[in-house]
C-alpha cells in the first residue's frame, strides 16, 4: 500500500497495483470487458444503487473496470485532484472537460496559446451550438477587459503550445473564483508530475496522456481531472457521451507511467545541455522553453512546476526554405507530430497564424523540438551538422 507520505516518485512505483493476496503480479491485468456478470439480482441492485450514489462500480464496460480504475486514481494522484476520468485522445478529454461547465448562450475564454485542434473543436461545435467563444492573450494580461456577465469558462494552457507562455494561474483563479467561472487549463506540458493547476486554483485540470503518461508514443490517452466541486458535471458528461478506453490501452499507459519520475529528469537535462548549445549559435535567435532563464515567465516556471520537460523551439534567423533544409538534415531528431515519448522529434509551426491577439508576423520560422532520451552528445551532433543547410 501506498502512504500519503512517499514521494510522488515511489507513489508512481507502488501504487495502483493488484490488492495484496497470494500471489500477484506488479500490475493490474488486463480486463477486456463489456459484460459483467452478477451473482444473483441483489448483487446487480446493489451495483445499481452504488453507481446511482455516485460510486464508482465495474458494471459495465462503459463505466470502466479495474485496469482502467487503477488508471485513474495514479493520474487523480498525479494531478493532486479529486478523481479522474479518461478518454481515447487528449483532444477528447478537452472536449469534455470544456463541455460540462458550458451552454448555449455562454461565453467562454480560450487563450490563443492554446494547443491548436481546440481553436478547431470551438469552431465546429461551440460557436455552431451557441457558445460565443472569445481569446484572450496568452499571458492573460488582458482577461479582465474581456469578462462578461455570461462569462462561464475560463480555458488556459501553461504553458503554451509552441512557444510555451507562462501564465499565473494563481492570479488569473483570484479572478474567476468570485465570478462563479470555472478555470479550465491544459496540463499536458507539466502532466501532474511537473504542475498541478488543480493546486493553483483551476477547477478542471486535462492531461493528453498520449504523451509523458504513456510515454512510448504508441497509445492515445486523455484524462480530464477535477477539484471535489467540478466534480459532478464531468462525470456526467463523460457517462451521457460513454466516453471509455480500453483495458489494454489502461495497461500500456499504467507500465508507461511507472518511470515518468526516472524519464522527466532526462527529458529536462537534455533539453537544458541543447538550450546552452544553442545559445552560442549566431543561426537562433530565441530560444523558447521556460526553464531558460531568457524565457519571458521563467520566474512563474520557477515558482510554480516541479521541473521542465523535453518540449522546447528555437526561432531561427534565417528563411523558412533554409530552416525546411536543416529539418530535412536531421537524422536523430524524426519530423512528426505528438512528442513526450523516449524518441526525439521535430516538427513545424505556426504560430502567427495561431496567435491572435498577440503579433509574432515579424519573428523568424519557429521549430518546435522534442528532446528524447537519446545521449545529448549525439543529438547536439545532429543539430550541428544540420546547421550547415543555414549557411
Ligand atoms: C497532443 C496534445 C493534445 C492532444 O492530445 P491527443 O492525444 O493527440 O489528442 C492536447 N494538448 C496538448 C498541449 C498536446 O500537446
Amino acid at each position: 500500500m501506498t502512504e500519503p507520505t512517499q514521494s510522488i516518485r515511489t507513489r508512481l512505483v507502488q501504487r495502483s497495483r493488484p490488492e495484496r493476496g497470494q500471489r500477484r503480479v506488479v500490475n493490474p491485468p488486463v480486463y477486456r470487458a463489456s459484460t459483467v456478470l452478477y451473482e444473483n439480482i441483489a448483487a446487480l441492485r446493489a451495483t445499481r444503487a452504488e453507481r446511482a450514489a455516485g460510486k464508482r462500480t465495474f458494471s459495465y464496460g462503459t463505466h470502466g473496470n479495474p485496469t482502467t480504475f487503477a488508471l485513474e486514481d495514479m493520474i487523480a494522484d498525479l494531478e493532486g485532484g479529486y478523481r479522474t476520468r479518461l478518454s481515447g485522445s487528449g483532444l477528447a478529454a478537452i472536449a469534455f472537460g470544456l463541455m460540462p461547465f458550458l451552454k448555449p448562450g455562454d461565453h467562454c475564454l480560450i487563450t490563443e496559446a492554446a494547443y491548436e485542434p481546440v481553436r478547431k473543436f470551438a469552431q465546429a461545435f461551440l460557436t455552431p451550438w451557441g457558445v460565443n467563444c472569445e481569446i484572450y492573450k496568452a499571458d492573460g494580461s488582458d482577461i479582465e477587459a474581456r469578462f462578461k456577465p455570461n462569462t462561464k469558462l475560463v480555458y488556459a494552457e501553461v504553458p503554451g503550445s509552441q512557444t510555451y507562455e507562462m501564465l499565473d494561474l494563481a492570479a488569473l483563479a483570484a479572478k474567476t473564483k468570485p465570478r462563479g467561472i470555472t478555470l479550465a487549463v491544459d496540463n499536458t506540458w507539466g502532466s501532474g508530475y511537473l504542475y498541478q493547476p488543480l493546486n493553483h486554483g483551476a477547477d478542471v485540470s486535462m492531461i493528453a496522456g498520449t504523451k509523458h503518461i504513456v510515454g512510448h508514443s504508441d497509445v492515445l490517452l486523455g484524462a480530464v481531472t477535477t477539484t471535489k466541486e467540478a466534480w459532478g458535471p464531468v462525470h456526467e458528461m463523460h457517462d451521457a457521451f460513454g466516453i471509455c478506453i480500453s483495458g489494454d490501452d489502461a495497461y500500456l499507459a499504467l507500465r508507461g507511467v511507472r518511470t515518468m519520475a526516472v524519464r522527466l529528469p532526462v527529458h529536462q537535462a537534455t533539453t537544458l545541455k541543447i538550450c546552452e548549445w544553442a545559445s552560442n549559435r549566431p543561426e537562433i535567435a530565441t530560444i523558447l522553453w521556460p526553464a531558460w532563464p531568457n524565457h519571458p515567465g521563467h520566474d512563474i516556471w520557477k515558482r510554480d512546476f516541479k521541473g521542465a520537460c523535453g518540449l522546447f523551439s528555437l526561432e531561427f534567423k534565417a528563411s523558412q526554405a533554409k530552416v525546411d533544409a536543416f529539418i530535412d538534415a536531421l537524422h536523430c531528431f524524426q519530423i512528426g507530430a505528438s512528442w513526450g515519448g523516449y524518441e526525439s522529434l521535430v516538427n513545424l509551426t505556426n504560430v502567427p497564424a495561431q496567435r491572435v491577439v498577440t503579433d509574432w508576423s515579424k519573428r523568424g520560422p519557429i521549430v518546435r523540438f522534442h528532446a528524447g532520451l537519446e545521449d545529448p552528445a549525439d543529438l547536439i551532433r545532429d543539430l550541428e551538422q544540420a546547421m550547415r543547410q543555414l549557411a
